[in-house]
């Protein structure tokens, strides 16, 4: 896979993306506003991950959010359920360049 890669502090954990993202998530659930990420989202076959994190399996059971044992950066998340198809990356594991000039969009997942 081409494309940009990014990754936890440490080197643990890379992610490379096959697409450029074209929006910036910030998401107000309380987990984002706890950690500062900005989302992209895509399809598992458009995102590779190499290393292995820890999962925290959050209060509705169907996301698992993914951050580096050792450095702790948040990289990821997955569906629980395989079938749901996308999973979201945390833009700020990338090069600033990436991501800085990209229309921030706020999802109030603290109310869904
Ligand atoms: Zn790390």
């Amino acid at each position: 896979m081409t494309g940009e890669q990014g990754g936890c502090h440490c080197g643990a954990i890379k992610i490379r993306l096959s697409f450029n993202p074209v929006e910036a998530t910030e998401c107000d659930c309380s987990i984002c506003r706890r950690t500062g990420a900005l989302w992209t989202y895509g399809s598992p076959d458009e995102i590779e991950v190499s290393g292995t994190g820890v999962g925290y399996v959050q209060g509705d059971a169907t996301l698992t959010n993914w951050h580096c044992g050792t450095c702790g950066i948040i990289t990821h998340w997955t569906p629980v359920n395989p079938e749901y198809g996308r999973m979201g990356v945390n833009l700020r594991i990338f090069a600033t360049e990436l991501w800085e000039n990209l229309p921030q969009k706020l999802v109030d997942g603290a109310n869904w």
